[in-house]
């Protein structure tokens, strides 16, 4: 039996992922965030002082990193070798860290091997940046979420804010700008609009409005 994959593509703080667990809900879907696999490699590198941007180093390392997933009543728990690291992947170093480690092909490779196996046991909305240019090519609906960095930038702040982390607003604009430029500009699956993909820039729209969108467009490419 053939699986359904949506794939949710967009820079940081577009609202890739509370829409993706809004509309996994809704649909009975499992939600896949990819960007907490990057994180956890960038965790692992940073916990024994090793450069982010030290490639060399980054590739000896991977054959120690076993990433996998689960879920619990609050959704995708991510594991590093069997640990539970959802909250320490978090932080804005970790962020940084984890946009440089995903410039080597090597982590990427080892990631989507985890990633496209979930998709085929499973129906899903998986979110990152390359799902639907190079991860799930054939997913049955695309969409790319963008905004301005300004926008991006104040809702990733307010979501700190809610959850105690200590942060201030231009710091979290100049980390967003730094990832949107690694992300866009790397050589391996950079973060690129698909051409089958639908754009909706959520600048100014209301949560609901943009869940209420992509809800239209999934239910027009599956009837
Ligand atoms: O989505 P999130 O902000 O958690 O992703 C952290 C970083 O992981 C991104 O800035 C990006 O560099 C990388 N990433 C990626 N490809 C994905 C998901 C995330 O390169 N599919």
């Amino acid at each position: 039996m053939s699986t359904t994959n949506i794939a949710i593509d967009g820079p940081a703080g577009a609202g890739k992922s509370t829409m993706a667990k809004i509309i996994a809900d809704k649909l009975g879907y499992i939600y896949i965030d990819t960007g907490a696999m990057y994180r956890a490699v960038a965790l692992y590198a940073i916990q024994r002082n090793i450069d982010t941007n030290d490639v060399e180093k980054i590739r000896s390392i991977l054959d120690h990193i076993d990433i996998d997933i689960k879920y619990d009543e609050d959704g995708q728990v991510i594991l590093l070798n069997g640990q539970d690291v959802t909250k320490e992947i978090r932080t804005p170093e970790v962020s940084v860290g984890a946009s440089n480690v995903a410039a080597i092909p090597e982590v990427r490779l080892k990631l989507v091997e985890l990633q496209r196996k979930l998709a085929t046991e499973n129906n899903v909305i998986m979110d990152g940046r390359d799902i639907g240019t190079y991860v799930l090519p054939n997913a049955n609906i695309k969409i790319f979420l963008t905004a301005s960095v300004e926008e991006r930038a104040r809702r990733r702040y307010e979501e700190m804010i809610a959850k105690q982390y200590s942060c201030n607003y231009e710091d979290i604009k100049k980390e967003i700008e730094y990832r949107d430029r690694n992300d866009s500009s790397r050589a391996f699956a950079p973060l690129t609009i698909a051409d089958d993909a639908v754009v909706i820039d959520t600048s100014n729209n209301k949560l609901e409005q943009s869940v209420e969108m992509i809800l239209q467009v999934i239910k027009e490419r599956l009837s």
